[in-house]
């Protein structure tokens, strides 16, 4: 059984970008800079934040991080969206996600400019990943394609089952496996909480995605023997034997499912890890201007 480290592999395409960045100054240019507005003070927000930031640092990026109250409106922020898009020397930014109920996070994902969209939610890179065009792929669905492919892990003619069908995961995910790509052409199958018999669907996966939100929801009689398993959830759970009272675990039973798979992600240290590396990965071509519209 081999364990897909994500933290490693994460190191290994920072050290990348950072000698790209070393170019990109040695040439008298800036560095491309990454902005990120956090509301509120949602504590696991605040750590995803704090992660790209520390992330933006290690790369060489420059970073700024606009914060804002929970009572912010929804007016003044979209009018951060805008002063965002207008900043030529902001190469992409990320509104942090939840907002606070009183906001339409759709009305703010779909006014940040789609080419500072690093975060790949806007509609038209989302459709525009479906076709097959260049495009911002979202940060999980492309650290999961990464770790694959930087793996060995073959994708053609495979199948994987998918259980979870979010915007920003499952979906995304399912629609970049089954396209005609290098990363692609495998038959997917979507499975969500209105699957009838999940067991037997997930039963006959060559690679598993658990991206669901349950804790140790994916048991050992869930996959087969020599399964892929890659486990997308972060639960925070109560462990009395640790000292913050807590830890994370994943949606599959990792210590019951290991023994059967041919490789299988931890959690930590699986695909959080490549979340924010391919953040990073987009704001560099972002700085490059790389994907044209
Ligand atoms: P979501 O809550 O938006 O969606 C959950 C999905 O699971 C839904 O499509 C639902 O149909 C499905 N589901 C729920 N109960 C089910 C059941 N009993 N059987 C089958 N399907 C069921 O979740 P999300 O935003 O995609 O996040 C999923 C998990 O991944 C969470 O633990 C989240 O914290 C984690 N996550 C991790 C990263 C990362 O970087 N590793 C990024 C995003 C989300």
């Amino acid at each position: 059984m081999v364990v897909l480290d994500g933290k490693a592999l994460s190191t290994t395409i920072k050290n990348e970008i950072r000698q790209e960045v070393d170019q990109i100054i040695a040439k008298g240019d800036r560095p491309p800079h990454l902005a990120a507005v956090l509301v509120g003070n949602n504590p696991a927000s605040e750590a995803y934040v704090g992660n790209k930031v520390r992330s933006c640092e290690q790369v060489g990026f420059s970073s700024t991080l606009v914060r804002r109250p929970e009572s912010i409106t929804e007016d003044e922020l979209l009018a951060i969206v805008q002063d965002l898009n207008d900043d030529p020397e902001i190469d992409g930014f990320i509104v942090q996600l939840p907002l606070p109920d009183h906001i339409n996070e759709e009305k703010v994902t779909l006014a940040i400019n789609p080419k500072k969209d690093v975060d790949g939610f806007h509609p038209l890179n989302f459709g525009r990943m479906a076709q097959g065009l260049p495009a911002y792929l979202p940060a999980t669905p492309q650290g999961v394609l990464l770790l694959l492919e930087r793996n060995g892990i073959e994708t053609s003619g495979q199948h994987v089952v998918i259980v979870g069908r979010s915007n920003i995961v499952g979906t995304p995910l399912g629609i970049l496996l089954s396209r005609k790509d290098k990363m692609g052409n495998a038959t997917v199958t979507m499975t969500h909480s209105r699957t009838r018999d999940l067991a037997a669907e997930t039963r006959r996966a060559d690679i598993l995605v658990a991206a669901i939100g349950i804790p140790n929801f994916i048991s050992a009689d869930m996959v087969k023997e020599g399964v892929v398993v890659i486990d997308v959830g972060i639960n925070r759970i109560a462990d009395a034997s640790r000292k913050s009272g807590s830890r994370l675990v994943g949606d599959v039973d990792y210590d019951a499912v290991a023994p059967k798979a041919k490789a299988i992600t931890p959690v930590p240290g699986g695909v959080g890890p490549m979340t924010v590396t391919a953040l990073m990965l987009n704001t560099l071509k972002a700085r490059r201007k790389e994907i044209r519209y």
